[in-house]
């Protein structure tokens, strides 16, 4: 390096401090920090009233959209994000809004093909977006250009961001190059990231002054930095000495912990110093208020993981990460195996060559080293995702594979090829196909936005679609009690919540997926019950009531999970899940022949694509799920018998 290093400098007694300058603010309340907190559950209608006043409060952007919020808008908002992002606009006309852009996997999972990357960037710029933070998750570099390129042709504004990870080949080096990278691509601002909180004030004066050393004040730089082990607030004071121009923060009642530092201590700190945000203290406390009111309607999206926890400095996962572990190891029934898989996650890192845990590598990081745990052999089951990423289909990572997974996935004696860049890999024709189908279910023209949702997400997309085209767009309120949360203690008052009625001589499958909190028994409670896969809300009214006695019809929550259709798999040749999820392919038709180890289905569980392999040589002798239907490892989803 040109330039000494904190740790020199301090034992000089001659520490550097950048030329002071008023700090820009900008707040990611609407997205990171519901993201980081309340698992971004809240409603538009909820965000509105905190944005329209945000419009006011001299932010230098405000983050509102983002990968997750597409995601969760289609799966349990039902919500169409393109419509959220209008709305928003609509009240924010002052304000520059702001999203996080996956790079070539845009707000999905996948690396997608050009057309798609620049279209979407199209529609953002036309629905209200300004700021586009792109990042490519290995820092492949190549996956953001085309991105970068769209975005200042269409006239958005780029920042540009490496992100941070600590691994053997992360050295300030390798940081630097980086930069040089970035730098090439002429972004409008360079952003350093950290979105594990793992980083350390020495080492952010190290890099933020390296970066400002290259850039000079030709590049403005920002800091974003969550807080999950407690030290973000300092990473901030120390990225301002070694001349950073801009922080991000998140209002009080969802910061510090998974999520950033909060808006108003930031700006305190720096309240009457050469470094003053100009912002105003007085209207961030109203901003707070109202963000208080959001969080404590939607309490019950709190995780206990949300909170700073130092552990992160031992295993290094981000807090979404955890959250996703934690609810693919309670539906596989293997919650108690979450320390081990915690202890799997950096071998499997090491394997990949240490990729910074960002979405999609936190997915796939996280996901194979479930499997791993669970299946109770290390890459007995492969994610699709993991293939592909050695395959090369997600770009070069930071480090060297492990040859022997390697070899496993591509075959002996064979290396991976990273020289083709991830946009070329994907689907050409996805654009096209979209289209039709999206065609196909609407029965008129799509529109474009339309046809983005079902390439970014087909399957969600599709129910979603057809729902909103049948006017059957239902979802559970924020503050409705779901069954599931019963705690064990109240099991001998509980009442069946899954069940199968037949009347006259019609089968319903029945699950009560929620009840309003209304206590009063004189007053019609609402129950959401989905009768044959069709959310209801139904108003329920008690006229009579019995107690619920142990000998009554009590069922525990196991039980009441096995009322399918879909016998158990008994046999060596049925086929289930290692985990619950969705069935998003099936590659056999009854009748065919297949062998041991051949890829027969492919299941969707948390938002990654699992092979299911036939266990026998055999024939397919029944196929009991199709494409779409939720699926549990307690259910066989193929029946082969051996020939
Ligand atoms: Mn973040």
């Amino acid at each position: 390096m040109d330039f000494k290093l904190f740790t020199d400098l301090i034992k000089e007694g001659n520490l550097e401090v950048a030329p002071p300058k008023p700090i820009k603010i900008t707040d990611l309340t609407p997205r990171d920090g519901q993201q980081c907190k309340l698992a971004t559950r809240v409603r538009t209608d909820d965000l509105l009233p905190l944005c329209e006043k945000m419009d006011k409060a001299g932010f230098y952007a405000v983050e509102v959209w983002g990968g997750a919020t597409f995601d969760v808008c289609l799966r349990y908002l039902k919500e169409d994000p393109w419509e959220r992002l209008k709305r928003i606009k609509e009240v924010m006309p002052n304000t520059k809004l702001q999203m996080l852009f996956r790079g070539q996997n845009i707000v999905g999972y996948k690396p997608k093909s050009d057309k798609v990357v620049k279209k979407f960037v199209e529609k953002s710029i036309e629905h209200g977006i300004t700021v586009f933070r792109v990042f490519d998750s290995l820092n492949d570099n190549r996956n953001i250009e085309v991105a970068v390129k769209a975005i200042k042709e269409f006239g958005g504004e780029v920042h540009a961001e490496i992100s941070y990870t600590k691994s053997p080949v992360h050295t300030l080096e390798k940081w630097m190059s980086y930069v040089d990278e970035l730098i090439d691509l002429e972004p409008h601002w360079i952003c350093f990231k950290d979105a594990t909180g793992i980083l350390m004030p020495e080492e952010v004066y190290n890099i933020i002054r390296g970066i400002k050393k290259k850039v000079g004040d030709k590049i403005p730089v920002v800091l974003h930095n969550h807080d999950m082990s407690g030290t973000a607030i300092m990473n901030h004071m120390m990225a301002i000495l070694a001349g950073v121009d801009m922080v991000d923060t998140v209002l009080s009642p969802l910061a510090f912990g998974s999520s950033h530092p909060a808006t108003e201590s930031v700006v305190a700190a720096l309240q009457g110093t050469p470094y003053d945000t100009g912002l105003d203290l007085k209207i961030l406390d109203e901003l707070a208020e109202i963000t208080r009111e959001i969080k404590k309607k939607y309490k019950k999206y709190e995780t206990e993981y949300a909170g700073v926890n130092a552990k992160v400095l031992i295993h290094k996962i981000p807090g979404g990460m955890i959250s996703n572990m934690v609810a693919q190891l309670m539906e596989a029934n293997a919650l108690d195996k979450m320390d081990e898989a915690l202890e799997e996650v950096p071998n499997v890192e090491r394997d990949l060559g240490y990729p910074p845990l960002l979405t999609p590598s936190s997915q796939i990081v996280g996901v194979q080293a479930v499997l791993n745990v669970i299946s109770g052999e290390r890459y007995k089951i492969i994610t699709k995702e993991v293939r592909d990423y050695v395959e090369g289909k997600y770009g070069r990572p930071p480090g060297p594979l492990s040859k022997e997974l390697v070899e496993k996935i591509l075959g002996p004696g064979k290396e991976p090829d990273f020289s083709i860049r991830a946009g070329d890999l994907a689907d050409k024709e996805e654009w096209d196909k979209a289209y039709n189908e999206v065609k196909l279910i609407l029965n008129r023209e799509p529109t474009d936005e339309e046809v983005l949702l079902m390439v970014l997400f087909p399957l969600q997309a599709k129910e979603f679609l057809i729902a909103r085209e049948k006017g059957e767009l239902t979802t559970l309120p924020p503050d409705v009690v779901e069954p599931k949360e019963m705690k064990a203690d109240s099991i001998e008052n509980v009442a069946p919540v899954e069940f199968e009625i037949t009347y006259h001589g019609d089968k319903f499958k029945v699950k009560i997926e929620g009840v309003s909190p209304d206590q009063d028994p004189s007053k019609p409670r609402k129950f959401y019950i989905n009768v044959n896969g069709k959310l209801e809300e139904v108003q329920l009214t008690p006229l009579a009531v019995t107690l619920v006695g142990k000998s009554g019809f009590a069922v525990s929550q196991a039980a009441a999970g096995q009322s399918s259709a879909r016998p158990r798999p008994e046999k060596p040749g049925d086929v289930a899940p290692p985990m619950p999820g969705k069935v998003s392919k099936i590659l056999v038709n009854v009748g065919d022949k297949v062998t041991k180890g051949q890829v027969v289905a492919m299941v969707e569980a948390m938002k990654m694509e699992n092979e299911i392999h036939s266990p026998i040589d055999g024939v397919v002798k029944e196929i009991y799920a199709k494409v779409g239907d939720n699926i549990t490892p307690d259910e066989t989803l193929i029946r082969i018998e051996p020939q």
